[in-house]
């Protein structure tokens, strides 16, 4: 890395080079393979959105509006006086699709179940000392308009099936319920009231959460908020019937798929929008950070986004967590062919190589002037499967084709190079 240069890139922000992108190309083709199978549809939505849909989606007092918009000044005369905080660039991708869903009407337009599935990139401002990324890359998946306990095992088998294809490691799937409006609140007083006699050993922030974010109270890392809060009421026992019945089915939808997942009654989800059924899948090789996706039922987000009351249940995981667990793969040869050819190319090898590209084959050629020795090298360090031996080529009507795992030496037509290098 270059020390002290005047223009280096933002921090916490990446740049990929192609051995890379590779990896996440792969995470990609495999997430649009598997998800397609389930009927869902890539949506796309725009990486900036106006500030109120994540303050009314997501909710006013989490981390993510609090603390980590990345705002995008907006200049233009709607903006009004708020015109620096107008837009931002999305942190997550969830309340954008609720949002599409409301505006384009497709619960009138579609009608039915949406399966959509999403992936690109995210931004949140976050402090840069904690080696956060700042741009990250999400995955996710959003089902509306189905209440059924069976579209959230849907919905998680997809999600296990995808991970479990990636050989990551051990995974475990951690479930809780979150309750709904009527059992909720509930809920909340109990928890409210037993916060405010252990008030003492809470740490600042819990103490500021205490009375209007009483949920986040589970997510404090901190070991005196930790130990306080195992004490803390149970929400499973307060649940009211329809939840239960709900949480009791999805645990039966998901038994008879292989999945058996670990009831953790203190996982709660930072986000405001979701009822009901909440999960996250932990690896054991992450450490404290080790949430590989997260999802759950949201029943009323669509509503709150004046939309028309719509079930739906979705997650997110963020690939550069997952390209972390992912054993590294075989390099992937970048050629069938590499050509060694000595002098500056000509027209005529030019055309030619040009026309093997045309039918499929991946070939290296370089325009300078180089050794054969120098070329030779090349071909070595980006795994060509075969080298060409240009020289004359373009003037006479016999190529030298090298394999290079066997040494085999055949000479060849021009018009015969693509047809035997599919034979291998
Ligand atoms: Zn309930
Ligand atoms: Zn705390």
């Amino acid at each position: 890395m270059r020390q002290n240069y005047t223009y280096r890139g933002v921090k916490g922000m990446r740049d990929v080079f192609p051995e890379e992108a590779r990896r996440y190309q792969q995470l990609e083709q495999r997430a649009r393979d598997l998800f397609s199978q389930y009927g869902c549809g890539e949506i796309r939505t725009p990486l900036v959105e106006h500030t109120v849909l994540f303050e009314r989606g997501v909710g006013q007092g989490t981390d993510i509006v609090n603390k980590e918009m990345f705002y995008v000044p907006a200049k233009d005369e709607e903006a009004g006086p708020d015109a620096l905080r107008r837009m931002v660039l999305r942190p997550e991708a969830t309340a954008s699709v609720a949002r599409a869903y409301v505006e384009h009407e497709i619960d009138k337009t579609a009608g039915g179940v949406q399966r959509y599935y999403y992936m690109g990139p995210m931004f949140r401002y976050e402090r840069p000392q904690k080696g956060r990324l700042r741009q990250f890359t999400q995955i996710g998946v959003e089902l509306l308009g189905s209440p059924s306990p069976a579209t959230d095992a849907e919905a998680i088998g997809m999600l296990f099936d995808y991970l479990q294809s990636l050989s990551l490691g051990t995974l475990t799937l951690m479930l809780n319920s979150v309750g709904c409006p009527e059992c909720r609140p509930g809920y909340i007083q109990a928890l409210q009231a037993f916060a405010r006699l252990k008030h003492a050993g809470l740490c600042e922030d819990c103490r500021a959460r205490l009375e209007k974010n009483t949920l986040r109270l589970f997510d404090c890392k901190k070991p005196e908020c930790r130990a306080v809060m195992a004490q803390a009421p149970n929400i499973q026992s307060s649940l009211c019937a329809p939840c239960r019945t709900h949480q009791d089915q999805v645990l039966l939808y998901l038994t008879g798929i292989g999945i058996t997942p670990k009831l953790e009654w203190r996982l709660m989800r930072g986000l405001d929008y979701y009822t009901r059924t909440v999960f996250e899948v932990v690896s054991e090789n992450l450490g404290a950070q080790n949430a590989v996706a997260a999802g759950g039922r949201y029943d009323n987000l669509v509503s709150e986004l004046e939309g028309p009351a719509t079930p739906a249940v979705g997650w997110s995981m963020g690939m550069e967590r997952i390209l972390e667990l992912m054993p590294a793969a075989a390099p992937v040869p970048m050629f069938d062919v590499f050509v060694v050819d000595p002098g500056p190319d000509t027209a005529g090898t030019f055309a030619h190589v040009t026309f093997l590209r045309r039918q499929g084959v991946r070939v290296g050629l370089e325009h300078e002037g180089r050794s054969v020795k120098a070329l030779m090298k090349r071909a070595d360090k980006v795994g060509a499967r075969f080298t060409l031996f240009a020289g004359s080529g373009a003037d006479t009507d016999r190529i030298e084709l090298k394999n290079m795992a066997s040494g085999e030496q055949v000479s060849l037509t021009w018009d015969e190079i693509a047809e035997h290098i599919r034979n291998f």
